[in-house]
This record gives C-alpha cells, structure tokens and sequence, in this order.
C-alpha cells in the first residue's frame, strides 16, 4: 500500500521540493501550510513537474482544529514537520512570534499525532544550532549553541521531540540539520521566492543578475577565511530534499531519535560562490564590500558522513549546478510565483 506522509509547510522552498522527491519516489503526499510565506502556486507546480494530485490543506498548525481536520481525514505513515518562520533578523525582533510559531506550533503537531496515534517525525533542524563550532568540520556531537532566537526555537524544538520520543515508546524520529540549501528544481518549475528583499545570499545574487537589484552587497572581507568572506557549505536543495526520502526509508528503524547534518561536507566562500555563478551563466554579479553583518559566524561547514553510513544519503550536486538550477529558477520566473 502507498505510504501517505503529512508535510507540514509543504508549499515552502524546501517543502515543494520534498512534495516532488516523495511522489518520485512513490509516497502519496498532503500538505498542509497557511500560506504565509509560499504561495498555492508552487503546488500547482510540483503537480506539474509529478503528474500528481496533491491534497492540500489551508491550515495553521498552531490551530487544533485545523490540525484535526487534516489528521481525521488521513491515516499518516509519517510526518515531515517544516511549517514555522525562518529569518534570524525578523526572530531578534518578534522573538514571541518565534516561539510561538515555531515551538508551540509543533507542540500542536505533536499533540494531533499523538492523538491519532502517528507516531514518526522528520524534522527540519538548522546548522544554527551549533552556534560558533571550536573546529571544522561540525560533527553532529558537537555543542549546541545557538546565537538568535529563531536558532533557539529549533534546539528547543528538538528538544522536545526527543523527550517525546523517550516518553512515548511507538514514536521516532530523524532530526536533520541543514546547512545552506540553495539552487532550484532543474525543470525551473520550483525555486526560493523570498518576498521582499532577500536576506540570504543565492536569491540576492540571482536578483542582481536579473537586473531587479543594482549590486551585491558582500558583508565583510576580513575574515579570517580563504578569501576573507564568509565561508558555508551550500547544498542543492533536490540533493536536501533526497535526504527526507532516505529520512523516512529508515524512520521505523530508528530507536527513539537520530540527528544528521546535512550538507556537501565542503566550504565556499561568497567570493567563491560569485565566480561560480559568473562563470557558469555569463553574468557579471555588481559587488560592494560593506562591514560585517550582525551575528555572522566567519566559516562553517559540515561533516555529513553520518547521513552517509546510517541513510545511505549524500549529495551530488556541485556548485556549478547549485548556481545554474538557481539562475534558471530566477530567469523563468523574474517575480516567482507571482506571475
Ligand atoms: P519557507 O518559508 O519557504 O517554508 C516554510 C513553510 O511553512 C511556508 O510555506 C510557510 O507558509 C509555512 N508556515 C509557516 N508557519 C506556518 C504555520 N504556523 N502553519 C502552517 N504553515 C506555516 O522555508 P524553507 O526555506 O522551505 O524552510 C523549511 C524549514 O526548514 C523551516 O522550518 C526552516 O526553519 C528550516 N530551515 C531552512 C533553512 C534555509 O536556509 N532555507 C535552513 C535550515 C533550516
Ligand atoms: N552574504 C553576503 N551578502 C548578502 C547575503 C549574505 O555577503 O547579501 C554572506 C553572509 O555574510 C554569509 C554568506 O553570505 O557569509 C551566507 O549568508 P546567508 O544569509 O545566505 O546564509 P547564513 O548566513 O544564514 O548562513
């Protein structure tokens, strides 16, 4: 029988893109997300790039009884818990609305399950939990510390799912911890479509190279990194969503709780990941050196082979196709999903 997994957040970035890899790989798929950073219209995509009907469910996962609604209607194998808010800067400043979102939203969600006796969670953790890392490459022992509020939401997060599952003997869960997802799916069909200005760096870029924005600004180039700017580990955001497929493979072989990073295992630097992007699509990327952004850690980046050895995942899309993906999204798609 066809597995049905419930993707809480599932019109997102990551989401769409899990919708698409869950359906290839033969999962039925409900979505359920209130809209307020996506737009319905990537599900009209995922429906276009799969051939699939996708059940979708307006809904708020801080409400019960939208959650009710969705897990009457539905006998889930497992839940992929993206739903909540993501922007470090916005979370310094409505910290409130971070938790409440964010934690008390999946308080929610882990009631529903409970209640309807679905007992598996892969959940969307960050690389921010780590806070500075004493060394490189970050193993997923290493002490957690998150700088902002929205990196505390997810540690607390984690948290709780672990008492959880040490308190309920059926439920289990995998706890991945991305680090920088960028790029789109190849078809150009889904994409990040950040509203407003963009924080992060790929969609900034691509912006410039469309013309929408005069030039890049580059936080700091003076660390003490390879070129002087920040170094991440980007990954694909196909190769991350591949990861939740593997995720859920092994769910019912996890005893209680199982956390991965996932990432290349490699650092770029902003310098880098601009020459990759010129060099790749033939476009100039205007640059300005402006000081160092708030918060900002120097480098980090991954060891993945945990993911590697226990899901048998790892990613293997380069930057080359991270900045193409990412520059074919944008050109088809200029005001993403508005159009
Ligand atoms: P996104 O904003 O594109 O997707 C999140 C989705 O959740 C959106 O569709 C939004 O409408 C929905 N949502 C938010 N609050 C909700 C609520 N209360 N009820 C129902 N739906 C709600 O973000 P994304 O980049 O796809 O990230 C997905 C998850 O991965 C998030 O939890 C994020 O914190 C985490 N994450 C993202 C990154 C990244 O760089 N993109 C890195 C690490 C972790
Ligand atoms: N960055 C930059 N200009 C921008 C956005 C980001 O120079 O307009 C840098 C940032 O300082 C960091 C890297 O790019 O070194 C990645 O930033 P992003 O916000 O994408 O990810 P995060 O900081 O959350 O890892």
């Amino acid at each position: 029988m066809t597995k049905k997994i419930l993707v809480t957040g599932g019109a997102g970035y990551i989401g769409s893109h899990t919708c698409v890899a869950l359906i290839e790989a033969g999962f039925e798929v409900v979505v359920v997300d209130n809209l307020v950073n996506s737009s319905i219209e990537s599900l009209r995509r995922v429906e276009k790039i799969t051939g699939q009907f996708i059940r979708f469910y307006r809904g708020d996962i801080t409400n019960k009884a939208d959650l009710k609604r969705v897990f009457e209607d539905h006998n889930f194998y497992a839940v992929i818990h993206f739903a909540g808010l993501k922007s470090v800067a916005d979370s310094v400043e409505f910290p409130l609305r971070y938790y409440q979102q964010n934690v008390f939203g999946t308080l929610c969600l882990l009631e529903a399950m409970q209640q309807q006796a679905c007992s598996k969670i892969v959940f969307s953790s960050s690389a921010t939990v780590y806070g500075e890392p004493a060394s490189l490459p970050i193993l997923e022992t290493f002490p957690t510390n998150p700088q902002s509020p929205y990196g505390r939401s997810k540690l607390f997060i984690e948290q709780i799912i672990d008492d959880y599952c040490q308190a309920e003997k059926q439920a289990s869960s995998i706890i991945l911890r991305y680090f920088n997802p960028v790029g789109a799916h190849p078809s150009g069909e889904i994409g990040e479509d950040p509203l407003g200005i963009p924080n992060n760096l790929m969609p900034y870029i691509c912006q410039v190279a469309s013309g929408q924005r005069e030039f890049l600004s580059i936080y700091g180039d003076d660390y003490a990194t390879t070129d002087g700017t920040g170094v991440r580990d980007y990954i694909h955001v196909v190769d991350l969503a591949e990861a939740h497929v593997k995720a859920v493979d092994k769910i019912n072989q996890v005893d209680q709780v199982q956390w991965f990073n996932i990432g290349r295992g490699q650092g770029y630097s902003v310098k880098d990941l601009i020459q990759a992007f010129e060099q790749t699509n033939g476009i100039r990327i205007k640059t300005s050196i402006q000081p160092r952004r708030d918060g900002d850690i120097a480098e980090y980046w991954a060891d993945p082979s945990l993911a590697r050895q226990e899901l048998g995942w790892k990613a293997t899309r380069d930057l080359k196709q991270m900045v193409k993906d990412a520059w074919h999204w944008q050109q088809k798609n200029p005001k993403g999903y508005e159009e």
